[in-house]
């Protein structure tokens, strides 16, 4: 079928319907964790909004070059820790070679996608294995004018880029604004104007991470890294940069004016957002007692949480908005996606064991085309769950025996929810996700149920309720239906 995706482009601030430069692929980078600490909500969103963008772009016939960087140069926070990088400090602190609290948490970050679902990215580079050319595009930029050494360190002149272009094209900021709340910090008597943002720093004698350089023995400033990237993997100019809300100033407005000043165009076609995630309403952050981390939602352990939740509830709560709306977290909130999420995987497991009709008894619309215009307009996850409930109710009538679906029908309905929340909103349900090695355990409880059956035939009701309880201790729920028995695990 024909797909007319449409995506919101931040740059014009409209939907525009999605072209790639070069027909049949897409080249598509999203800014990666930092990896200096264990991953949390914030690193959840953008990497659940982007896997469904990958895995729909791929569902509709693209070839997707997906990059995904880690930023393991670490980058300043002036004035938290007085310039020293934040993977240096750990290090430091903890006695190790920087590239061991990187290796260290991006295992833990990897960990976390594989419980979320998330598929890995096509490329996942690293900052700091690309030090040679980020100080190549610190020259570009500097031959190009647009850029000054002061004191070993590079600056990107922003007036000066301002004069010829536009600085806040993305964010929609003026420079004389930022002017005015612009911080002056640590460095900044090295730097013509406080808006200047670094390209090359000269490394503290206490930092540990550093390379040489023209300028000095230094590092890169964080906005480089993405923008010599994508460039490096996706070309000059590429289709999607996708990130969070909070990175779009400075982060890729950064971008934006080292691409242009650099190579005399901004390298992106549609620059997308996610928004942003809160917690009880506030801001996710140490600061505010409410930093929840991926591992303290999977086993419970915050004071915030009055259970665990697994990654599959995380996920379809993200997903039950769309992207670019807030999302506001709370036990409440993450409860009510539970139940939501069991009613799902209910409707898939009762879709499977249903049973052909000779006809059916009932109009089955064409869902599939509902979600489809759905994703295709700018990826509506809600409206796509919203619709998959509105089929479910289907499912459950025939389930209950209300209504009949022929062998057509059910082949529709089972492939519906194959497609939509198994492939594309990334949805495992329940054994089906470990396929064959759940065969088994599966032809068990199967047997188990059989004896159940029989036992309650021949009134021997003690070893039907020992059946039963023992299966309940165990997880498992038993419901006696019209139709027989249906088990699942809760
Ligand atoms: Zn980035």
């Amino acid at each position: 079928m024909e797909h007319n995706l449409s995506l919101y482009n931040s740059l014009k601030r409209t939907k525009q319907p999605f072209k790639p430069i070069h027909e049949g692929s897409v080249g598509m980078y999203v800014c990666g964790p930092t990896v200096y600490g264990d991953a949390h909500l914030g690193h959840a969103r953008p990497a659940i909004t982007f896997d469904i963008l990958y895995r729909y772009l791929q569902h509709i016939g693209y070839k997707v070059r997906y990059v995904r960087n880690i930023t393991d140069v670490g980058h300043l926070e002036h004035d938290a820790d007085e310039g020293e990088d934040k993977i240096a400090k750990k290090a430091r602190l903890e006695q190790l070679e920087p590239m061991e609290v990187v290796q260290y948490y991006l295992n833990r970050y990897h960990k976390d996608m594989e419980a979320l679902n998330v598929l890995p990215p096509s490329i996942e580079p690293h900052a700091s294995g690309h030090i040679i050319e980020q100080i190549e595009y610190v020259k570009k930029i500097l031959d190009a004018g647009y850029a000054y050494e002061s004191e070993g360190s590079v600056y990107f002149d922003v007036e000066k880029y301002n004069a010829d272009h536009r600085y806040g094209i993305l964010s929609g900021r003026n420079i004389d604004e930022l002017q005015n709340t612009t911080r002056a910090l640590d460095g900044q008597s090295e730097k013509r104007n406080p808006m200047d943002f670094a390209l090359w720093k000269k490394a503290a004698p206490e930092h540990i991470m550093h390379w040489p350089s023209p300028w000095s023995e230094g590092f890169p400033g964080w906005h480089l890294e993405c923008s010599t990237m994508g460039e490096k993997y996706l070309g000059e100019r590429f289709d999607i940069h996708g990130g969070g809300l909070d990175l779009m100033f400075p982060h890729h407005e950064c971008e934006i004016a080292q691409s242009v000043a650099a190579q005399g165009h901004d390298a992106v076609n549609y620059w997308v957002h996610n928004n942003m995630i809160t917690i009880a309403g506030k801001k996710m952050g140490k600061s505010y007692n409410n930093f929840i981390t991926l591992e303290q939602f999977f086993n419970g352990e915050h004071p915030l949480l009055s259970q665990p939740f697994a990654p599959m509830v995380i996920r379809f709560f993200i997903l039950q908005a769309q992207y670019r709306s807030t999302v506001d977290f709370s036990d409440d909130a993450l409860k009510a996606a539970e139940k939501a999420l069991q009613k799902m995987t209910d409707i898939y497991r009762r879709l499977q064991n249903l049973l052909p009709a000779e006809k059916s008894t009932v109009e089955v619309p064409d869902f599939l085309t509902l979600c489809y215009e759905a994703m295709d307009d700018d990826l509506n996850t809600p409206m796509v769950i919203a619709h998959l409930f509105e089929a479910g109710k289907i499912v459950n009538s025939a389930t209950d025996g209300n209504v009949k679906l022929n062998a057509e029908d059910l082949a529709k309905l089972r492939h519906l929810f194959d497609v939509m929340l198994v492939d594309l909103l990334g949805i495992r349900v329940g054994t089906e996700e470990s396929g064959a090695d759940l065969k088994p355990f599966e032809g068990a409880v199967d047997l188990l149920m059989e004896i159940r059956k029989n036992a309650k035939e021949q009134k021997d009701w003690a070893t039907s309720d020992l059946i039963r309880n023992k299966l309940a201790e165990l997880g498992f729920d038993v419901k006696d239906t019209k139709n027989g028995v249906e088990w699942s695990v809760r």
